[in-house]
């Protein structure tokens, strides 16, 4: 097993910066994950660090060693990408196979330790079908076996369930997190949906246009973002800019009450956080609508020009709705 470090990173294309500065460690035994939106970088990221292409400057290192002019098949990595690429003239067997040849010691007889990769992801006995006999993610679960099957010190998986309905993926990705728990090997995981960052990481890093915003836990970087990008793409929020002086921010008309530095300040609020049952820094919003969701009400309230987003017990039958927030549950953000 090894730890990844990124050092400085950036890759350049042509006139386009797809990665800038980025220092990312991944500790040994570590399910890290790479979350942002579409084209932030995170496919470069693991393309540099597969060793598919050569980052136009800092340097990537798997434990304590350089892997700069090490080419793919040298650096014990495994990679699950988006598309399943399974070899479709091969068994499921073979596919399995097809990454013991390259490690010596299971390389003549493979079958008993594909029979236990197999085992592993959920599909004993389906070495002998074929590739297009299998369900989306059944095939995604023979990458990741084939992934797995020479024992890289490192797993690299690029969005391997964007293709698979909600549900199976959800169940797909508990699984995924157990074998990783179950092997211990160090995992990085690409995906642009931030719940799923959540639901999965032992750590997350937020990636917005080539950089890194945030690294933390699942639970820093929902309940302290360090920038408005990673308070607004990590779950929902009610940002608030303004200027502070003496605990209260000024944001034109009104003021509230909010535990900051004198000076300009942005701070957000989650929508769960504003109640109607507050009685400190309150607002009054026209009710814009109102979503069922099981377990809560999302209602959205045009205030002042904006939207506001806030999570009740029961559909608002007034037309205008007044919450407040606690100060303690705002949080400033860079
Ligand atoms: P997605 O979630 O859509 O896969 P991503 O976060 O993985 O996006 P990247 O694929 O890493 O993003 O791309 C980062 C940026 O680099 C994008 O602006 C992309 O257009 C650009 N880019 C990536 N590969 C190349 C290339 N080979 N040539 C030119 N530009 C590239």
């Amino acid at each position: 097993m090894s730890s990844l470090t990124l050092a400085g990173v950036e890759q350049r294309y042509g006139e386009t910066t797809a990665l800038a500065d980025v220092d990312l460690t991944v500790q040994d035994g570590e399910f890290f994950t790479l979350v942002g939106p579409s084209g932030c970088g995170k496919t470069t990221t693991l393309r540099l660090v597969a060793g598919f292409e050569s980052p136009t400057a800092g340097d990537i290192r798997f434990g304590n060693e350089s892997v700069a002019g090490v080419p793919p098949e040298e650096r014990d990595v495994g990679v699950v990408f988006q598309q399943y690429a399974l070899f479709p003239h091969m068994s499921v067997g073979e596919n399995v196979a097809y990454g013991l040849q390259f490690t010596g010691t299971d390389g003549e007889n493979p079958e008993p330790r594909v029979a236990e990769l197999l085992e592993l992801v959920g599909l004993a006995g389906f070495a002998d079908r074929e590739p297009s006999a299998l369900s989306g993610g059944q095939q995604q679960r023979v990458a990741l076996a084939r992934a797995l099957a020479p024992e890289p010190d490192l797993l690299l998986l690029d969005e391997p369930m964007s293709a698979l309905d909600a549900r199976l993926r959800e169940r797909l990705r508990r699984e995924v997190r157990a074998i990783q728990r179950e092997l211990g090997v160090t995992t990085v995981y690409v995906t642009h949906d931030q719940e799923e960052a959540l639901a999965v990481s032992d750590r997350v890093a937020v990636m917005s246009d080539g950089r890194v915003e945030q690294v933390g836990t699942p639970e820093q970087v929902y309940q302290e973002p360090s920038t408005r990008f990673v308070a607004e793409f990590v779950g929902e929020n009610n940002v608030f800019a303004g200027r502070a002086r003496d605990g209260i921010v000024d944001i034109g008309p009104t003021s509230f009450r909010v535990p900051a530095a004198d000076g300009p300040v942005t701070f957000c609020v989650r929508p769960e956080a504003m109640q109607i049952s507050c009685e400190t820094n309150q607002v009054t919003g026209h009710v814009e609508y109102a979503e069922f969701l099981g377990e809560s009400v999302r209602v959205g309230l045009s205030w002042r020009d904006r939207e506001l987003v806030v999570r009740t017990n029961a559909v608002p039958d007034e037309e205008e709705l007044t919450v407040g927030f606690a100060p303690e549950d705002a949080v400033v953000v860079a």
